[in-house]
Parts: C-alpha cells; sequence; structure tokens
C-alpha cells in the first residue's frame, strides 16, 4: 500500500466521526423543495435547452468545429441564466479536430437502394465520388487469412464484417421503467460489487490480425473504402471511433492514412452481402468528405458557478458529459443530463437560493473516449492521493459532492452510494421531498463507465443517479436525437438535482468521504 499523507487521513476520518457523531437526524429543506419543484415543473427550460443543444448545434465530437460551436453556445448560455466564472477550460492535448462534411453512399447494382450509414470518426474521406464493386473481406482473423486476399481488393469497396443478425426480441419488448423488484434488488445489494472471480487473460497469439492491421492491408491492396455493420438493431448504426484511434491520440496522420471506414445500419448491409454470396456482383457509389484539422488541439471542458457566501471556498458540482458520438445529435448521451445540470442551476438561480457553498456546473469533454474531461480536471484541480506522480491539491479538502446524469435520458429512481456507506441517511432524508416521483432507492453499488468515477477513483465522492432506462438504449447509435426525451422526466430530474446541489451545498458539513482503498 503506498503511503496516503496524514493530514488527508485525519481529515477524512473527522468528516466520517463529525457526520456520526452529531448524531442528529438529517433532514430535508422541505421549503426550498416546494420553491425547487414550482419553478421546475410550472416553468420549466429544460426542453428548450436541450432542444437547442440537439436540433440547433447536433452531434458534438470531442474535439470537432461542431464541437467548439456547442461549446462557445454552452457558455453564452450559462451567463445568461446568470452563472458566474464561466469559462471554457482546455485539460489536454486532444488531437486534430474531425468533422464529416458530406457523405453519401448507394447501391446502384443490382438494384438501386440510398444506404444508410455513418463515416466512422477519425477516418478518411473518398477522392470524390466513386463507383466501384463491392467485395466480402470479413473473414480474417489471422495473418494468414489475410494472403487469401492479397492482390484481389485493388479499386473495389470491401465488406468488412459479417452479416449482423438483428435482435428480434429487443425490438418487440421495447423498453420499461424499473419495475419495483429492479429497485429492490438494487437495494437489496449488501456489497459495492459483486465477487468475480478474476479470469486470467489467454496468451496474446501473435498469427492474429487486430482490426487496425486489417484496415491498413486493405488500404495497402488498394480498397476505396470499407463498410462494416456493427449494431444489431434495425435501422442503427453502432461503433464510432477509427481501430486503435484511442492509442494514437486522434493524430491527423493516421486519420488521412486510413481508408474511409463507413458503418451501415444491418439491413442495407446484410442485403448487399447475402447479394454478394449468391454470386451476383453489386456495384455501390460512395462519397465522402472529412475536414481534418492541420494541428494538434486541446480538448476543454465548460464550466460555470453559482458563487457561494460564506463557504464560497467549497465547491459542489453537477454536470455530466457535452461530448457525443457524431451521427446523431447525442440527445440521451447526454445533451439531455447537461440540460439537467444547467436547469438545476437556473431554477435555484430563479427562485433566489444563496446556497453556502459554491455549485458548480461541468459540461465535460472526452468522456466517449475514456472520461478524459472530468479524469483531468479532477487531477488538475483537486489531485489524486493514490497517484504520486498527480498528489493532493489544496482544494481537495475544499471539494464537497459531484452529482452526474449518464444512464440516458430517464426520470431518476434513486442514487447508487458507490459504496459510502456514510451518505446513507443523509440522502434517504434529501429523497423524502420527491417520494412521489418514485424517487426513492438507495443501492450502495458502485457503477461505472461515466464521470463520476473520475471523482470517485481520487477518493471524492461522487455519484449517479439510478436511472428508468428510457432513451437510453438510442445511445451510441445513430438514433440518439430530442424524439427520445421525455420532458417529465427531464424536469423531475432538474429538480432533484437542484435540491441535492442546494442541500450539499448549504450542509453544515461537507458529503462525508468514504475510506479511501488499499492501492
Ligand atoms: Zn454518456
Amino acid at each position: 500500500m503506498r503511503s496516503v499523507p496524514r493530514t488527508l487521513i485525519a481529515a477524512v476520518l473527522a468528516v466520517v466521526i463529525g457526520a456520526s457523531a452529531s448524531g442528529q437526524a438529517p433532514t430535508a429543506d422541505w421549503d426550498m423543495a416546494a420553491k425547487i419543484r414550482e419553478e421546475g415543473l410550472q416553468r420549466s427550460q429544460v426542453m428548450d435547452i436541450v432542444g437547442y443543444m440537439t436540433d440547433v448545434l447536433g452531434g458534438r465530437l470531442s474535439l470537432s468545429e461542431d464541437m467548439k460551436r456547442a461549446q462557445l453556445w454552452a457558455k453564452d448560455k450559462m451567463e445568461k441564466l446568470g452563472l458566474e466564472n464561466v469559462v471554457i477550460e482546455p485539460f489536454m492535448d486532444y488531437g486534430a479536430a474531425w468533422d464529416n462534411e458530406y457523405f453519401s453512399l448507394h447501391m446502384l447494382e443490382p438494384d438501386y437502394l440510398p444506404l444508410v450509414g455513418f463515416p466512422i470518426a477519425y477516418t478518411s474521406g473518398t477522392k470524390g465520388k466513386v463507383v466501384a464493386p463491392a467485395v466480402i473481406a470479413a473473414d480474417i482473423q489471422t495473418k494468414k487469412d489475410l494472403e487469401r486476399y492479397r492482390g484481389k481488393l485493388k479499386g473495389l469497396v470491401v465488406l468488412g464484417t459479417p452479416p449482423f443478425t438483428l435482435d428480434m426480441a429487443a425490438l418487440t419488448q421495447g423498453v420499461s421503467r424499473l419495475t419495483p423488484d429492479d429497485l429492490r434488488l438494487m437495494e437489496e445489494a449488501v456489497l459495492p460489487r459483486p465477487q468475480r472471480t478474476p479470469t486470467v487473460p489467454p496468451p496474446p497469439n501473435p498469427d492474429l490480425v487486430k482490426a487496425e492491421e486489417r484496415m491498413a492491408f486493405f488500404k495497402a491492396e488498394g480498397a476505396v473504402a470499407v463498410l462494416q455493420c456493427e449494431s444489431g438493431m434495425l435501422g442503427a448504426v453502432r461503433g464510432f471511433s477509427r481501430p486503435g484511434a484511442n492509442e494514437d491520440k486522434w493524430s491527423r496522420e493516421k486519420t488521412l492514412a486510413t481508408l474511409p471506414i463507413i458503418a451501415v445500419i444491418p439491413e442495407h448491409y446484410n442485403r448487399m452481402y447475402r447479394v454478394l454470396k449468391r454470386g451476383i456482383p453489386v456495384k455501390v457509389e460512395v462519397e465522402v468528405r472529412n475536414r481534418v484539422g492541420d494541428k494538434i488541439e486541446k480538448a476543454s471542458n465548460v464550466l460555470g458557478e453559482i458563487p457561494g457566501t460564506d463557504l464560497a471556498d467549497q465547491v459542489v458540482m453537477l454536470g455530466a458529459h457535452y461530448d457525443s458520438w457524431h451521427e446523431a445529435s447525442g440527445a440521451s448521451d447526454t445533451a439531455a443530463g447537461c440540460a439537467v445540470a444547467l436547469e438545476a442551476a437556473r431554477i435555484l438561480k430563479a427562485i433566489g437560493a444563496k446556497p453556502r457553498r459554491t455549485i458548480r456546473v461541468a459540461f465535460w469533454a472526452g468522456e466517449e473516449q475514456g472520461l478524459h474531461g472530468s479524469r483531468e480536471y479532477v487531477n488538475a484541480h483537486f489531485g489524486n492521493p493514490k497517484d504520486p506522480k498527480i498528489g493532493v491539491k489544496p482544494d481537495y479538502e475544499k471539494f464537497s459532492v459531484y452529482f452526474n446524469q449518464d444512464y440516458g435520458a430517464g426520470q431518476f429512481r434513486g442514487i447508487y452510494l458507490q459504496g459510502n456507506e456514510h451518505v446513507r441517511r443523509l440522502f434517504a432524508a434529501w429523497m423524502e421531498p420527491f417520494k412521489d416521483f418514485g424517487f426513492t432507492a438507495l443501492s450502495i453499488q458502485s457503477v461505472g463507465s461515466t464521470d463520476h468515477v473520475s471523482f470517485d477513483a481520487a477518493g471524492l465522492p461522487g455519484f449517479q443517479f439510478i436511472q428508468d432506462r428510457i432513451g437510453g438504449t438510442a445511445g451510441h447509435t445513430n438514433l440518439d436525437f430530442y424524439d427520445t426525451l421525455r420532458a417529465e422526466d427531464l424536469m423531475k430530474n432538474a429538480v432533484i438535482e437542484a435540491f441535492f446541489a442546494y442541500q450539499a451545498a448549504m450542509a453544515d458539513q461537507r458529503i462525508p468521504r468514504k475510506q479511501l482503498n488499499p492501492l
């Protein structure tokens, strides 16, 4: 176990002991809950905010011109809503900006069909409009498999993946809200995480061909584009970053060195695949124009504050990631989460709340490529006692809590305690005014895959709400539009976030922290 600074241990203990020694049951400020409910349910602006983000601004790929435009709008909107200290804050060298500017794809033979698909992020474009026969090369696993295609792909459009069987069960079942049984199972979980027996990874097989090696082979062989299918949902494409992009940091050279890679919806992709399997030629026409920036740029988060009063140097945060994939407007993933956080701040401003601690709203970037925006922010502002290279910053002790929405756009039904038993009574009390929303569940479970993890990983309280899985099924697909959002759900979420932020900002003490897990 690496050593943790003594002052830090003392501080953590003081908070934990302080909370339990007080002995007083925590209470909710019902008068404030009434004001927040009235403003947030009867004069909500959340759909107007999320509507602008999704309909006017659209997809917000990290470090794209689209994202930069959306961030300027967010800064302006935060300022118009009365937030202070609004900043677009760069956090790391991210790569060359990438935007898709034009795309068309058609099957010309044996039958005309406009094809639905999307260029994969951080890939190159075609040289103008290209008409080319299609060929299947979907069974390449090993280096030996490559030999079967050597010399046979020049000037062709490659179907690079096997056909995808549609998940008809998912199509017919639809999505439903969490049932009382679903919530009970979460509440009854005793441990933060299910115990798993560690699996030993198989030894690396040098014969296997990585996805990026396969793409490099297609390029070297003179193919003109690669079509692929990675979704089992009718009408949907998934899989939005070129293979290897995360490792090479979205470099301009690597982006331009790839072929155009295009994800096609399964019913269109599978049709071409079956026709080719009959030995009947398929001819396609494709044109892709992508704009690739000419220099490495920094990605940025957008932040704004309601300054506190007597405890203004301490901070309560709420937010979500603003970045999305580019093929839809990232409505549930997660313009909705950003709109909810901003609406929560708007509600507090509108009712004249004077929080003791500063309430800071964050629109993260780089989440979809690995929580980069929130992690770098935590490292820069608060530090991480588990990482000696980063260390603990003075503001580590000034931080109270972070609340996140990113499990779709469904209503909050409770909150995951992230293994922190010390907040159970506090959160239970704050949930009371919203029982009629069906906001009732406290689960000790630790959940991942989004920005509260960046705080939790540094020993700081960060929480994600339990959400109905409505709308969220569209995340990471071309179907993630405004239409999947439900106004009432987002209005209720904003009300809850406003109240949790307010209570945390007014509490006598910071949100208690769990003990730092051994390294
Ligand atoms: Zn997300």
